[in-house]
Formats: structure tokens, sequence, C-alpha cells
């Protein structure tokens, strides 16, 4: 085989379905998110980035930078090993411990990524339990389908936040059969909140096991950052909870928080958490310095949520259609994956705004879109930077302003 012509070729098919993917070469600047310098072509120059995770810019917060700092002069670089053979530090335990209390658990487990979180959690649960049925909602992400399928265990995809399908995929399923129900809280690309209580109460009715994926909401919702179960009053009702402190907590690793003898047996067996190098003690430290720093100040959260309502008010005067969904994730609808290729393109070109568009396979054909999340951090005058950037390019692609909308 000609495994370099091989290579090229996949790749060919991706260039030829407009699917391939460009990276935007960053430099993220601590004191100025969401500003940041691009790397082209041997240049660099500022621009302002509309669709970042660091949803808080935690990323740079004084608090988390200080603490990090602090434990690199204190431990050195890396953690040292797997957390079972000299790799446990003490930031780890502490760590553990602030985000058990912040869900209301026992226990909490770390992980590298929130990645490797689902996908060694689901996948040894699903796996070591006899004859386990996962019941895993259609628009569950990638980490949780993989773990899923790694688990090789039976899986019923029930339709998105459908509880009447899942009641009935529950129900087809003998009584005595360890049964587990997989899904998010808030959903990334549609940011479409689940009905947390309606699916615990089919799942108790069936005596499932519950697993929610709270990524995008941790650090975001509830009085303490808990996320959306916190705010609802309902993290007692979820056997794991699941999160990640790459996204709103602005550092990096996953995380899941449950009973003692869950995260004991997860520790015990999941290859993905016993066999590979910790976390870096500074990246723990930063993260529980990020997390405390959450629990006990809204006024990043309330901050956040009005920016994305002044953001959604103007793309309504504008006629510029977004899907309305009760989370801070604003998806600007293009429908077209060339347009959306031509506007991000445009954005970035003519006005210094970053926006990666989004396109199938992320998304469904036809729905492609700029997903975009304004940060407590975005000035007034950066929204209507990007409002009048967008009407612009809606006005020189040809795309229609909805007026409709903005009456509404
Ligand atoms: C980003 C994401 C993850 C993975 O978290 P990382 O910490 O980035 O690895 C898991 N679940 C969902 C829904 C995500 O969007």
């Amino acid at each position: 085989m000609n495994y370099e012509a091989f290579f090229r070729q996949e790749l060919d098919g991706l260039h030829q379905e407009g699917r391939y993917r460009v990276f935007a070469d960053l430099e993220r600047r601590a004191g100025d998110f969401p500003k940041a310098l691009l790397h082209r072509d041997g240049t660099t120059r500022e621009v302002t980035v509309w669709c970042s995770n660091d949803y808080l810019g935690m990323g740079q917060h004084p608090d988390v930078l200080r603490a990090m700092h602090q434990a690199i002069d204190l431990y050195g670089a890396g953690a040292g090993g797997t957390r079972n053979i000299s790799g446990t530090n003490h930031s780890h335990v502490l760590l553990e411990r602030e985000l058990a209390d912040l869900h209301g658990k026992e226990s909490a487990l770390l992980f590298t990524s929130g990645y490797v979180s689902n996908w060694a959690a689901l996948g040894t649960l699903a796996a070591m339990m006899p004859d386990c049925v996962v019941l895993s909602d259609a628009g569950n992400h990638a980490s949780m389908i993989e773990g899923i399928r790694h688990s090789r265990a039976e899986k019923k995809v029930f339709r998105h936040n459908d509880t009447a399908h899942l009641d009935e995929l529950l129900s087809q399923v003998a009584p005595g059969r360890p049964k587990l129900v997989a899904f998010e809280s808030v959903y990334s690309m549609d940011g479409d909140i689940s009905p947390i209580a309606e699916i615990c109460d089919v799942a108790d009715k069936h005596g499932a096991m519950t697993y929610l994926d709270e990524v995008h909401a941790v650090g975001l919702y509830g009085p303490r950052g808990g996320g959306i179960a916190e705010r609802e009053g309902l993290m007692d009702r979820l056997t794991v909870i699941e999160g990640t402190l790459g996204k709103a907590f602005g550092v990096v690793g996953g995380y899941i928080a449950a009973s003692d003898a869950l995260c004991d047996f997860v520790r015990s067996f999941a290859s993905g958490f016993i066999f590979t190098t910790s976390l870096p003690p500074a990246v723990a430290a930063g993260a529980l310095a990020s997390v405390r720093h959450l629990k006990a100040s809204s006024v990043e959260r309330r901050r956040h949520q009005e920016r994305v309502a002044s953001f959604r008010r103007r793309l309504d005067e504008e006629g510029l259609p977004h899907m309305d969904n009760p989370s801070h994730i604003v998806p600007v609808m293009v429908g077209n994956p060339v347009c959306c290729k031509i506007i991000s393109d445009r954005l970035l070109d003519l006005h210094g705004i970053y926006v990666q568009p989004i396109n199938y396979p992320t998304v469904p054909r036809k729905t492609e879109r700029l997903r975009i999340t304004p940060s407590p951090l975005h000035s007034d005058q950066d929204i209507e930077c990007l409002v009048g950037a967008l009407c612009d390019i809606w006005g020189e692609v040809g795309l229609l302003r909805t007026r409709a909308v903005a009456a509404a």
C-alpha cells in the first residue's frame, strides 16, 4: 500500500466536502480576553474571539493564575506518575473533595479531560455491570458514544430529550437487568436544556442509574456553579454527574462526582484512569482556585447571562436568525456549509472577529451555523462590532434578514 497516497486521498475527500478543518493559530493574552493575537502567513494581528468555551474568562482570572504560579514554584511541573504510582499530589485530593462538595456527592474522581472521564467512566460502568443496557440520548457527545461503544454493552438510543421514548425503550428491557441512562444538561450545539427531573422520574420508575454530562453547565448555572442539576435542586437524583475543568473553569481536566462506592469502583477498574499520568499539580491547583471562586461568586454568572441576553436582543433587532434556547450558547443559523465558511472567513479577514464555522458532521446538514459564545468580558462595543459585521456580510452573501424575528 502507498501509505502517503492513502492519507492524501482521504484528506482530499474532506476538502471536497468542505469538511477539512483549519485551525486558527491564536495567541491568547492573559488579561486581554476575549482579544487574542492571530498568527497567519508570518504576521500577527489582534482579533476578538467569539467562539471560546472559556465561557467566563476564568482562564485569565487572577486567583487561578496566582494558584498555578505558586503551585509550579512549590511542586514543579509534572505530577510524576499515575495516580497509583507516585502521581497523587495533594492538589488532586483537595480538588476531588471540592468537586464532590460542589455536586453534593460523597466523592469525585479526576481524569485528564472531560472526554476521558466520559469514555472511561461510561466504558467501565457499562462493561462491568453484568448484562448492562445503556439508554443514550440521540444528541450525546462523542465522548459518551465512544465510551458506550467501548463497553460493548447493549445500547438503545432514545430520541433527543424524549422521555416518552425513553420510557418505551426502558419498558422493553427485562426488569432485572442493570440499566444506565446517559444524557447531558446543556447540549453544546443547539444550547437546549434537557428535562432532568422527568428523565430521572422515568429512570427511577425502571430502576435505572442516571449519568448526566454537565460539561456546558458547571461553573455557569446554579447558586454555586454546580450546573443545571444544582439550579433545579436535582443533584441527589443523579447517580453520576460528570463535568470538565476545561470550559467555564478555564483550565483542563475532567471528573465524575458520585457515591464513594461508584467512584472507588471506577478508580479501581477504569483503564483510562489507572494507566495514565495524572494532571500536573499546578493544573489541579488552578482548577481548585477556579471552582472555589465560582462557588462563592455569582458576579461572573450574572454578567454572562446579561451579555447573552444583550447580544440576542441586538440580533433580534437586526433580524439576524438565531436559534432560541434557554442557555448561553447562541447559534446564528446559516444553513449552508459554503456560506458558513465564507461568513467566518470574512468576519476574520475584514472585521478581526473570530467565529469558527460549524458544519456537518458536527451538526446536521442544512443547519450549518456560527456557534457564538458571549462572555462576561465582551463589551457593548464588541457586540456592536459583531452585529454590524454580520449585517454587512449577510447582505453581501445574499442571506435573508428576518424582520419577523425582530418584530417578535
Ligand atoms: C467538550 C465536551 C466534553 C469533553 O470535555 P473536555 O474536557 O473538553 O475533554 C464532554 N462532553 C461534552 C458534552 C462536551 O461538549
